[in-house]
């Protein structure tokens, strides 16, 4: 049984827990899980929309260029530069000032005095595209360098006004200056904090702006690039200038101050290509540097702004400009996440309870089966006992009968006597036995007729009594005076009184004082009683059941010193219950057993 125990509880219990372990381990990282996915699903819609709207900007700027060359159209760059402001604005919508430098710092145009714009431009951006104020940028270079060996003196100048302790970097790919290990950029935060980091390597990574602001002159900040762009906040308004550099004349800056009211009627469309099939569950904003939006995927759609699910930056070109997804319903996903790990800790459940329940079931059957196998082999030991002890007082006095040595005829005839109830025992014992396995195999059969039980009884105990008083017992009995009907197989009834009788002889102990009465009872249905009652020690506690049990013995032959098979009880049972009646036990209050067969009775008519 040990060894079933150690083999269950490692090859079942200590599987099964670790796998539960497992198990709860994953439902607790569901909602991780799940969020994990929307946010990474919903970072993606944001990039997109983000890219879109760098893409836009970046349209503009080439609309810029073109709108130069078409300015410059063969005429000289000078003339051309004279009225640039004016000419460009009315081409170009975008341009709220439009102005040209060259290299060396001098500003062709505006004219401070021809317009207020014009002149608070001069005020703001004189000295900072004459390369004699740097300024905290955000910088936004084109791709296309043309210029590399044109302008190799100014970049070098331009190096030698960088020193490392300065905190700024020019965000121009295509110039010297470009080195993160020299300069460091200022890292600024975020005007809003969106509540998922994306792909953040920590936590708090997101709540840092990505785009970086540089201490930087025009100069530095054009290099060696064709075009590019410039934001710069200026009594916190931001301010964004285009600026290009024509191949016919790449020492003059052509350049334009972009109008915003123009730019966000422009970006208005990039939330709008929101996929509908998302609509249900998220809208998108286009946030400015205030964090306020632009323009909303659903315009009816407001909340507190500041806290997006997850938010995108635009970058340097826009620089704060943000383009952040709200969660419609924001309860949606911890509900989902909170209902999947409801099923899934359910379902463990349940599993856990099947297999406990099972292993319960094996553990029960199994040791059912031990037990089983230990009383069957005692049951053998048992039987073949029972059959050698009759079977050796036979042997020995038929013998000393047959060899004529005991002369005495009172001596002979108890000798024969004995020979006669060890007979009896022999054939009580194979009947049982046989009975029993003709019961397990459901091939007993009974011939169930109209008897008079009170005389079975008598008969059989009649018999029993000369070899119970042969061995000092005294018995006593109560009969009634008239016959008791019952529908009953004889034999089999009297099988069930000789084997109460035997057990009562054999369990008596000391006192040998055996009684055996037959009454009707009217109560709750008319029945007889047959009790058949000793003084012995009864039956242990606890056991006043399990002793009607196939092979179940509560006084083993070890111990006791009794022979018994541990089928006798298990048969009287069977027999009465197929009489439709019964065989119980109760103690009796002064000592002893009583065992009673109980049976329904026939009307007498
Ligand atoms: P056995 O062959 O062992 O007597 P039984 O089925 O007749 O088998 O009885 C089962 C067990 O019930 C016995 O082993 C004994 O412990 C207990 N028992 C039966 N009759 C008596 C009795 N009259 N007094 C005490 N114990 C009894």
């Amino acid at each position: 049984m040990k060894k079933v125990a150690l083999v269950f509880v490692l090859a079942v219990f200590v599987p099964s827990l670790a796998l539960a372990w497992l198990a709860v381990r994953s439902v607790r990282d569901q909602q991780f899980v799940l969020e994990r996915q929307q946010s990474l699903l919903y970072q993606g819609v944001a990039d997109a929309l983000a890219k879109d709207a760098g893409a836009y900007l970046a349209d503009r700027q080439h609309e810029f260029a073109q709108q130069v060359e078409t300015l410059l159209g063969g005429h000289r760059s000078r003339d051309t530069a004279r009225i640039f402001d004016d000419e460009l604005r009315t081409n170009w919508s975008f341009a709220s000032v439009g102005f040209v430098v060259t290299l060396s710092g001098e500003i062709l145009s505006p004219s401070p005095t021809a317009r207020p714009e014009a002149m608070v431009f001069c005020v703001d951006y004189s000295k900072f595209l004459a390369n004699r104020e740097s300024a905290e940028v955000y910088a936004n270079a084109g791709n296309n360098s043309k210029y590399n060996g044109n302008n190799s003196i100014a970049l070098n100048q331009a190096d030698q006004k960088l020193a490392p302790s300065q905190s700024f970097q020019i965000q121009n790919q295509n110039s010297g200056y470009s080195d993160k290990d020299k300069y460091a950029q200022k890292q600024q935060m975020r005007n809003v904090v969106p509540q998922k980091g994306g792909d953040s390597s920590t936590d708090n990574d997101f709540q840092y702006s990505k785009v970086a602001s540089s201490e930087a002159e025009f100069r530095q900040i054009i290099g060696d690039a064709s075009e590019g762009s410039v934001a710069r906040f200026l009594e916190n308004k931001l301010n964004v200038l285009f600026w290009y550099r024509p191949p016919s004349d790449p020492k003059m800056i052509f350049g334009a101050q972009i109008s915003l009211p123009a730019l966000k009627s422009g970006l208005q469309e990039v939330v709008q290509k929101l996929d509908p099939a998302l609509r249900e569950d998220i809208a998108v904003a286009l946030l400015d540097d205030t964090a306020r939006p632009v323009s909303v995927s659903q315009p009816e759609f407001a909340t507190n702004w500041k806290h997006p699910f997850i938010s995108t930056e635009i970058g340097e070109a826009l620089p704060h400009w943000e383009v952040a997804v709200y969660l419609l319903n924001p309860a949606k996903l911890t509900q989902s996440a909170r209902t999947l790990k409801l099923t899934l800790g359910l379902l463990i459940a349940v599993l856990l309870l099947a297999i406990a329940v099972g292993s319960w079931l094996i553990v029960t059957d199994l040791s059912r089966q031990l037990t089983l196998a230990r009383q069957k082999t005692d049951f053998v030991s048992n039987v073949s006992h029972e059959l050698k002890t009759p079977l050796t007082s036979i042997r020995m006095f038929s013998e000393l009968l047959a060899e004529g040595r005991v002369k005495d005829e009172a001596k002979q005839r108890n000798y024969l006597n004995i020979i006669t109830a060890e007979a009896a025992r022999l054939s009580r014992l194979i009947n049982n036995v046989l009975d029993f396995s003709r019961l397990e195999r459901g091939e007993k059969k009974y011939h169930l007729e109209r008897c008079d039980l009170a005389a079975i009884a008598r008969e059989t105990v009649g018999t029993y009594r000369p070899h119970l008083e042969a061995n000092g017992f005294t018995l006593e009995t109560k009969w009634p005076d008239a016959p008791v009907l019952v529908n009953g197989d004889r034999d089999a009834l009297a099988q069930v009184i000789v084997n109460l009788l035997s057990n009562a002889e054999k369990y008596a102990s000391g006192r040998k004082e055996v009684t055996v009465e037959l009454e009707r009872r009217a109560e709750p249905l008319p029945h007889v009683e047959v009790r058949v009652l000793d003084r012995g020690p009864g039956v242990p506690s606890g056991c006043e059941e399990k002793i009607f049990e196939k092979f179940y013995r509560a006084h083993d032959s070890l111990s006791s010193g009794i022979q018994g098979s541990g089928l006798g009880l298990t048969l009287a049972r069977q027999i009465a219950r197929t009489h439709g009646g019964d065989v119980v036990y109760q103690p009796r209050p002064d000592g002893g057993s009583c065992f009673i067969l109980r049976l329904p009775v026939l009307s007498e008519s």
